[in-house]
């Protein structure tokens, strides 16, 4: 039996399969993640850039903006809830993506749904490199999306650490993906449009720093 190596440079094991390009642990990120080489965004890593929304929605709370952006998901659940109840074909995963949308409008209000999307779109912007590619990004939006609700993640008892853990139920690559699209479709405009904001911000503290730091410097 021939061993083919991994795709990924420098990784050295090999494919999991004949008809694998990947080995088993790089196969099992791309499906998870996106990319064989993306990171799970956490909670604690979105934290900073859930602040900055939150902060923004304080600052502007008589825009009518942030109800509009509500009212987006749930129409957006009321588009998944007629997608089930069309009795016409139509591929499994967009049912699957459906059934998601609605568990997740059943359990989590809008604007925490609102408020994460904004913040990973954010993030997005402000540290491209965290994504390695745009379906990697839709991934892990989803994931943090899904992660809103405990009803994802089933738990599990570690006997290592003794202690009982949750894992979260993977979506299919093609559900997310159509999860992610629908996700993408009503709230990155708005949320590239606040990544604006926020960059313009931090430009203009930078240079109010360089002003101090030059004008201490000449200082007698
Ligand atoms: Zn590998």
């Amino acid at each position: 039996m021939i061993h083919r190596p991994c795709r990924v440079a420098g990784c050295g094991a090999s494919a999991s399969s004949r008809y694998s390009a990947h080995c088993s642990t790089h196969k099992a990120r791309l499906r998870r993640h996106g990319a064989v080489d993306q990171e799970g965004i956490t909670k604690a890593h979105l934290k900073p850039f859930l602040r900055l929304v939150q902060a923004r929605i304080t600052k502007n709370r008589e825009s009518p903006l942030w109800t509009h952006l509500d009212a987006r998901w749930t129409a957006l659940a009321d588009h998944a809830r007629s997608l089930l109840a069309y009795r016409g074909a139509m591929p499994r995963y967009e049912r699957i993506a459906a059934k998601e949308v609605l568990k997740l409008s059943d359990a989590v209000p809008p604007r925490e749904i609102v408020e994460t999307t904004l913040a990973l779109f954010i993030m997005h912007e402000l540290e491209p490199r965290r994504f390695k590619s745009d379906k990697a990004f839709r991934t892990q939006l989803v994931r943090r999306v899904r992660g809103l609700t405990d009803l994802n993640a089933g738990s599990w008892f570690d006997n290592r650490s003794g202690k009982s853990k949750r894992a979260y139920r993977e979506l299919s690559p093609r559900a997310a993906a159509v999860m992610g699209k629908w996700l993408a479709e009503a709230f990155g405009g708005v949320g590239l449009h606040l990544a604006k904001l926020e960059q313009v911000e931090a430009d203009k503290r930078q240079k109010e720093q360089q002003a101090i730091h030059a004008s201490l410097s000449q200082l007698t």
